[in-house]
């Protein structure tokens, strides 16, 4: 018969597992228990509404042989079993979706838990298998087949006979060599830690033969005589961790199902288990993960839960489980009230399950807000995360969310050089100060030092410093937060003028216009107005973007939809009572040509402090050394 080779990538993937230094090879078995359960749950979903599987729910099990002599080991269900495309599909091509990440990985070269971070899965067992066979027989069908590989070479099928649907996996173990024993995993004791380790809450029983010792019968009392047997054991206690009392299961426990079941390696940041009774009676088990997954911030990632009932798994990713601003979230939801037979489709419009899911998210956001209190370490790692999503959620559906999300946000405050809530900022409002001042930018080092900034800082008024493309859509989507209204400190009047200041700039700002209109000649449409500040501090210009803009915006859309781009007007301001624009004054009456200079000078730098590249950088070159001169 020949051979078929496994799909390129696979067979890459497969050398640099069974090759690979970084594994626990003892993880093989959890891995095909766990694709044993997944191929009886499905089965048993089956069995809900088709009666002609002729299964119950106690009927379904894992069964585990060893044959020491033969260093065979085999683990069998009576699952929903596969065809021969599914076969080559599934056994034919290794991890397709953790396959891409994995490689990046591997390229940096990390020394990670390879396996345990992807679920490479059925390959697991080519770590300790010379040799596995599989022989399976799909639901529904007639034909069984029996697939054999013995690693990187490649694989074959043929058709055989199996009596019910399932799978059985054989694998015959490699020879022992100095450093390792793989006839220990054909040892009793060993098996069962195994299975206490990494498989006890598997539903099903996952029964072996195990030896048991009894009192030879008729023996006297004082001087009894015992002989051994083999009997059927079930191994795992088969209660799933999120039905376990809170109390009773460790923070080991919770860690190392989250890891095998999320296919994540880091820790969570939180834990998040609800034992509801009431209107709706479940269990819930949750996790904030500690990294986003690579596709995260994609429409491949798959939000959501997965959703038993009573125990019999009905969907992967239930996404109406979970609010998409929450989607980082993990976990599992177990419910015996809903119908075990309801479809998939209707689920949508199911009264349970909103109610179920309503009181998740105000679980999700208090656990949250608690973390944001009393573990703000933890809090930051998990904003600098999923701070994101946090924001999308605040500004999507024209801010419907907002009262799940906004408290929940942070941003660096530019007094206390640190994250705070809008809510810590609100509350340390100086006396007099009206509005929530803020200042969009890329860097929030350079932010800090703009003169808008510098000048309320003075005042002693917090500034939040925007360094995200979404922060902006934030102040416009909510308006106001706690009754104060946002202002953008660098396009907007920062309110800060007395009526009597205000009329003491119009009157300077007359005796200027001359200078003012002369700049706005000399600029040549490339300002849309030049006008006077006294909120510039020591800086002679400032260039703000007109009311309503900012020029992060403007970058933003040049580089997402360059096709929308869109120029924002400029509007130079300049701060009279500095040398440089006095200077400038002086020229005007008497060499207007250097007094043009300085005005494409004073522009030239407006423009950097604004985060702008230059237009004409040549230019501004030449008048500074002309100036040298
Ligand atoms: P994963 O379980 O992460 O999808 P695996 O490599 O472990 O990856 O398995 C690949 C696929 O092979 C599974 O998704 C499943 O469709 C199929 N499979 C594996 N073991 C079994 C089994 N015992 N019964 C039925 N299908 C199985």
């Amino acid at each position: 018969m020949e051979k078929q080779q496994f799909k390129a990538e696979s067979k890459r993937l497969l050398d640099l597992m069974i090759n690979s230094i970084y594994t626990h090879q003892e993880i093989f078995l959890r891995e095909i228990i766990s694709n044993a359960s997944d191929a009886i749950d499905k089965l048993a979903y089956t069995a809900l509404t088709d009666e002609k599987v002729g299964l119950n729910r106690d009927d379904f099990a894992i069964t585990i042989t060893r044959d020491q002599e033969h260093r065979v080991l085999t683990v069998s269900d009576n699952g929903i079993g596969m065809s021969r495309e599914d076969l080559e599909e599934n056994l034919g091509t290794i991890c397709k979706s953790g396959s891409l990440n994995f490689k990046q990985n591997m390229e940096k070269n990390e020394d990670i838990d390879i396996i345990g971070q992807f679920g490479v899965g059925f390959y697991a067992a080519f770590m300790v298998a010379s040799t596995i066979t599989v022989v399976t027989k799909k639901y529904g069908e007639d034909k069984a087949w029996k697939w054999t590989s013995d690693g990187a070479e490649g694989y074959t099928i043929e058709e055989t006979t199996r009596d019910m649907a399932g799978t059985d996996v054989i694998m015959t173990l490699k020879e022992d060599t100095e450093e390792e024993k793989y006839s220990e995993f054909l040892e009793e004791y060993q098996i069962r830690s195994l299975i206490r380790k990494y498989s006890d809450y598997i539903r099903y029983p996952i029964r072996m033969e195990v030896s048991k010792s009894r009192k030879k019968e008729g023996c006297p009392e004082d001087a009894p005589e015992y002989e051994s047997y083999m009997e059927m054991d079930t191994l795992n206690s088969m209660v799933p961790i999120w039905q376990r009392n809170k109390k009773d299961v460790t923070d080991e426990e919770y860690e190392s199902f989250y890891r095998e079941k999320f296919y994540d390696y880091n820790k969570p940041l939180r834990t998040i288990h609800v034992n509801a009774e009431g209107a709706v009676s479940y269990k819930a088990l949750m996790y904030v993960p500690a990294k986003a997954p690579f596709d995260f911030y994609t429409k491949d990632y798959k939000g959501g839960l997965q959703l038993y009932s009573s125990g019999v798994m009905i969907m992967d990713n239930c996404e109406d489980l979970l609010p998409d601003y929450f989607r980082f979230v993990r976990g599992v939801v177990d419910s015996q009230d809903l119908s075990l037979n309801i479809s998939r489709e209707m689920l949508q419009h199911n009264r349970q399950l909103a109610i179920i899911a309503r009181n998740l998210e105000k679980k999700i956001k208090s656990e949250l807000t608690s973390m944001q209190e009393n573990d703000r370490e933890n809090y930051e790692k998990f904003y600098g995360v999923f701070g994101r999503q946090l924001k999308y959620g605040t500004v999507s559906d024209y801010g419907a969310h907002k009262d799940s999300c906004q408290d929940l946000l942070l941003f660096w405050s530019a007094k206390e050089n640190k994250l705070i809530s809008l809510k810590e900022y609100v509350d340390a409002m100086a006396e007099g100060q009206e509005k929530i001042y803020y200042a969009p930018g890329e860097s929030t080092e350079r932010l800090a030092k703009l003169p808008q900034v510098e000048t309320l800082l003075a005042k002693g008024y917090d500034v939040l410093l925007f360094n995200e493309d979404v922060d902006e859509f934030v102040p416009q989507t909510l308006v106001t937060y706690s009754e104060k209204s946002f202002c953008n400190a660098l396009s907007d009047d920062l309110g800060l003028q007395s009526e009597e200041e205000k009329a003491k700039a119009a009157e300077k700002t007359e005796e200027m216009k001359g200078l003012l209109t002369f700049v706005s000649e000399k600029l040549d449409g490339k300002v849309k107005e030049v006008k006077l500040s006294d909120n510039l501090g020591s800086h002679p210009v400032s260039l703000s973007p007109e009311a309503g803009m900012s020029f992060e915006m403007e970058k933003y859309m040049k580089r997402t939809n360059p096709e929308f781009a869109y120029a924002v007007g400029r509007i130079l301001e300049l701060n009279p009572e500095h040398e440089a624009v006095k200077a400038m004054q002086e020229a005007l009456a008497s060499d207007p040509e250097k007094a043009e200079d300085y005005a494409k000078l004073l522009y030239a730098q407006a423009e950097l402090m604004a985060d702008l590249t230059l237009e004409d950088p040549v230019e501004y070159t030449r008048l500074v050394c002309k100036l040298m001169k």
